[in-house]
């Protein structure tokens, strides 16, 4: 016990990843430990904010599939953060598969407003090749690389036998909503197109049961709870680390130094929980000696794209009571693409979907869009003003109605984040689970003589099956402070000690 306690643990980033690290081992007897966060403020991708007087989500929106087995999901129900319906059993029970049965308002690019029934089958055949393309993971082959592909050589094929009393006109629209469906998942994936989505390695992402719910307060309610259960002064701000020196000889008894701006700390365990994305753009400064080779390939084959939101409110709706998301349908859009041609020009056209921000008694008029990709990245370089008008036009033209007028926008700008470069990770192609477990895997690796469990890694993007969410970042951290719980439990303290000698 007295080892464990003596142990230095630096925990790189305090996003819920890193914080759930340190919560376990300190829970667990290590006295030594400390987390360095780059920026002003703990949570990192879960970050609640504000439009006028009403809380919104910049960063993790959901918990995705609330129910017992989500560790996200008993931490919020533990810290009494979730509305009465989240909690009951018929929503733990709801299994949706990822894709909530939202009520739909759709509009088309030149004014009209469709039947929910126009959109009925053309969804449902997307929903049954999102399906075949989750079962490549487990059953072997890709007869095409990436999910895009896939989906549109299958609509081409099926499409032939099941719209073949289908007149042209509608054929055509059931096409441009197959676009609009393909820049949908692009922000459910946080990848730029499907196209870099990899076939063999979609159906690696596994779903809970559970009507995704929110939180009434603002997600970072959890982090929050998590880190008053800390002693004070656990998390250092404002310290980005600029180097984790591992195999480190210069100190005798800690095999690692981590080098910020001004302090240098040695360590003997690094937990580092920075995103793949800081991770892809810096892992060469990041790491002294670099990362084994394999690992960096895994690095750089994982993909980490953009997701943003434009949160946008207004006085009146001009949407249903009832509705729940709206679709925007472009309706030159039958080529089914994902990516816009002339971005400068043409970026708006990848915001395909609003969901509405209920209930209404709570939040007012506000609905929250959805923008995905290097569309994504060059709205974040725009002024406010200028996304403001663009979206107001974009209304405008959708609703037929000149009039339409936000009363406040909010944007997200994630890539532009220098500490997360993006918004999370999914699989590129050509990737496999063995890319998660190398992504996960300690230094030094197996067989090496060195000290083991310097370096460790965490993250959503370390998460086998629940990558890009916020219970895989828990679990993750979790999963490393256990890794070093055990590690403490099996060696004896006499062994320990003569390592450090
Ligand atoms: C727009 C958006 C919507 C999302 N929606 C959902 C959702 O609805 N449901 C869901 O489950 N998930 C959602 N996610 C994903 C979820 O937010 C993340 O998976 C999760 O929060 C990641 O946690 P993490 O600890 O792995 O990383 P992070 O939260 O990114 O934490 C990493 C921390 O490391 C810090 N850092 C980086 N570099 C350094 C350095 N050099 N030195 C020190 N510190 C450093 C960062 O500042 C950050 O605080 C969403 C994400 C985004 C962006």
């Amino acid at each position: 016990m007295a080892v464990k306690a003596d142990a230095k643990v630096v925990v790189v980033g305090c996003g819920i990843s890193g914080v759930a690290a340190a919560h376990r081992l300190v829970s667990a007897g290590f006295h030594h430990v400390r987390i360095l966060e780059a920026s002003a403020r703990s949570g990192g991708r879960v970050k609640t904010g504000r439009l006028g007087d009403n809380i919104v989500e910049i960063g993790a929106n959901w918990i995705h599939g609330p129910s017992e087995e989500n560790p996200v999901f008993r931490l919020a129900r533990k810290y009494r953060l979730l509305d009465p319906e989240a909690l009951s059993p018929e929503n733990q029970a709801m299994d949706v598969g990822g894709h909530p049965p939202y009520v739909p308002n759709i509009f088309c690019s030149s004014g009209r407003k469709l039947n929910a029934e126009d959109l009925h089958c053309t969804q449902e055949l997307f929903a049954e090749l999102l399906d075949e393309s989750s079962n490549f993971a487990s059953q072997g082959g890709e007869p095409w690389s990436c999910v895009g592909d896939f989906i549109r050589s299958q609509i081409q094929q099926r499409a032939a036998e099941k719209w073949k009393d289908i007149n042209a006109t509608t054929r055509s629209l059931r096409l441009c909503m197959i676009s609009n469906m393909l820049k949908l998942e692009c922000s459910i994936n946080g990848a730029h197109s499907m196209d870099e989505v990899g076939l063999g390695a979609y159906g690696l992402y596994k779903t809970l049961p559970g009507l995704d719910c929110t939180f009434p307060g603002g997600y970072e309610g959890v982090v929050k709870n998590l880190m008053a259960e800390l002693p004070s002064g656990l998390v250092a701000y404002n310290q980005p680390v600029r180097c984790v020196r591992w195999n480190n000889t210069e100190t005798r008894e800690n095999p690692v130094m981590v080098e910020c701006d001004e302090e240098s700390i040695a360590a003997d365990h690094v937990i580092v929980t920075v995103p793949l994305g800081y991770l892809k753009k810096h892992h060469s400064a990041l790491f002294h000696p670099p990362l084994p080779l394999h690992k960096l390939h895994s690095v750089q084959r994982l993909g980490f794209g953009t997701n943003n939101k434009i949160f946008v409110e207004f006085d009146s709706p001009w949407w249903d009571a009832d509705c729940e998301v709206i679709y925007l349908v472009w309706e030159d859009e039958d080529d089914m693409v994902d990516q816009v041609p002339d971005i400068p020009r043409s970026w708006i056209k990848k915001l395909c979907a609003f969901t509405v921000l209920k209930p209404t008694e709570r939040y007012g008029h506000v609905m929250c869009g959805w923008i995905a990709g290097h569309e994504s990245e060059f709205m974040e370089t725009l002024s406010e003003q200028e996304v403001t008008l663009t979206v107001t036009q974009l209304i405008r033209r959708f609703t037929g109605n000149p009039t339409i007028t936000p009363k406040r926008v909010l944007r997200s700008q994630w890539f532009h984040d220098p500490w997360t470069c993006g918004s999370y990770s999914y699989p590129g192609i050509g990737c496999s689970a063995q890319d998660l477990e190398n992504l996960m895997e300690p230094l030094p690796t197996k067989g090496s003589q060195s000290q083991p469990l310097q370096v460790l890694f965490a993250g959503e993007a370390t998460h086998p099956h629940y990558y890009s969410t916020v219970h895989g970042a828990l679990l993750s951290g979790w999963r490393e402070a256990d890794r070093l719980v055990s590690h403490y439990s099996s060696v004896s303290p006499s062994e320990r000690l003569k390592s450090n000698l």
